[in-house]
């Protein structure tokens, strides 16, 4: 029942002047109100992440399950998707600029909106764990290139070489025609965004790549910019970014999903909104990919894309999902 007719009955009641049938529909209201109510089940702890990330999901599922907070549950689930060399997207095994660098950006941002980032960071295995030191023991919130690096040694982290065989060939291969696009999905991984809540109802989120493979040498794009490829506010949710990272930022994104969110609108329609303004402002273009995941404080998420081939991972006590994302270009 709205507040304004509570009041109007309260005050009818008080004059004992409730007849009824008043009484009768402030119960059917009651009742309705506590149905809908009921209908929203808060589903706690939950991870979700772009794409078919199952292992990051797994890990931070892991982490989630023994009680660890969310900001543990993305940080380890991120790093899951760095160490692995066969992702060309992330992390170790990330495609190098056109110089032949492999430059790495990622971003973490917790429940108390504290956050922390690295950009165009090199021969650093971990940005993900660098970002949360930035966040931890610095007074900013972005590093990026030889200070992130410096930063980096600073605190521990090992100096390694980050070009693999597999992606050094590819990058001699694309310098011979320069021809190189992106093939939308046929990759079928990407960027990784992770977010999660905790027991406790607490969000945070992750975000780490490697950026467009074959960039121009210091290109930095939406995933370590916090509210392009990455917002959370844990009163009301969280978002993330995958795909070209230009047109995330020029709307900002996550920021946006999630602003949506706190005017009332579910994660799905959050993420479909954040597409569609993209879409507005490149008008007869669609030769690029952006997918959103978002999640709100029930632990209700939604995920939108341009083309058809996005997924998104969930984990929740219920398992493990692979949900496939719907799109703004139907297949
Ligand atoms: N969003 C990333 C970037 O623009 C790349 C991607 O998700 O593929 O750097």
């Amino acid at each position: 029942m709205q507040r304004r007719n509570f009041l109007k009955n309260s005050s009818a009641a008080a004059a004992g002047l409730l007849s009824t049938s008043l009484i009768a529909s402030c119960k059917e209201e009651t009742n309705a109100a506590t149905t809908e109510a009921q209908a929203v089940k808060t589903i706690r702890p939950i991870a979700i992440c772009t794409w078919d990330f199952k292992n990051a999901t797994a890990k931070a599922w892991e982490v989630l399950a023994a009680g660890g907070s969310s900001l543990d549950a993305v940080h380890q689930g991120a790093m899951i998707e760095e160490a692995d060399v066969t992702n060309q997207t992330v992390g170790v095994g990330g495609r190098p600029d056109r110089d032949g660098n492999v430059t790495l950006d990622a971003c973490i941002m917790d429940k108390d909106g504290n956050c922390g980032a690295v950009l165009c960071m090199q021969n650093i295995a971990s940005p993900v764990s660098v970002a949360r030191k930035v966040m931890e023991d610095t007074p900013h919130v972005m590093l990026a290139g030889k200070g992130a690096e410096k930063f980096a040694y600073e605190k521990g982290f090992k100096k390694v070489k980050l070009l693999t065989e597999q992606s050094k060939q590819e990058w001699l291969e694309w310098k011979k025609t320069s021809k190189y696009k992106p093939i939308i999905n046929i990759e079928n991984h990407d960027t990784i965004g992770i977010l999660a809540i905790d027991k406790n109802g607490d969000i945070s989120g992750a975000c780490t790549t490697s950026g467009m493979g074959y960039k121009y040498a210091g290109r930095v794009g939406d995933s370590p910019i916090i509210g392009a490829g990455l917002f959370v506010d844990n009163e009301i949710g969280a978002a993330t970014a995958t795909g070209v990272g230009e047109e995330v930022v020029r709307t900002v994104g996550s920021f946006l999903i999630v602003e949506l969110m706190r005017q009332g609108k579910s994660p799905q329609e959050a993420c479909e909104e954040g597409v569609k303004r993209i879409m507005a402002k490149n008008k007869g273009r669609n030769d690029f990919q952006i997918g959103f995941i978002a999640i709100n404080k029930n632990g209700e998420t939604g995920g939108y894309c341009i083309h058809p081939g996005f997924t998104y991972r969930t984990y929740t006590e219920e398992g493990h999902i692979n949900n496939p994302s719907e799109s703004f270009l139907k297949g």
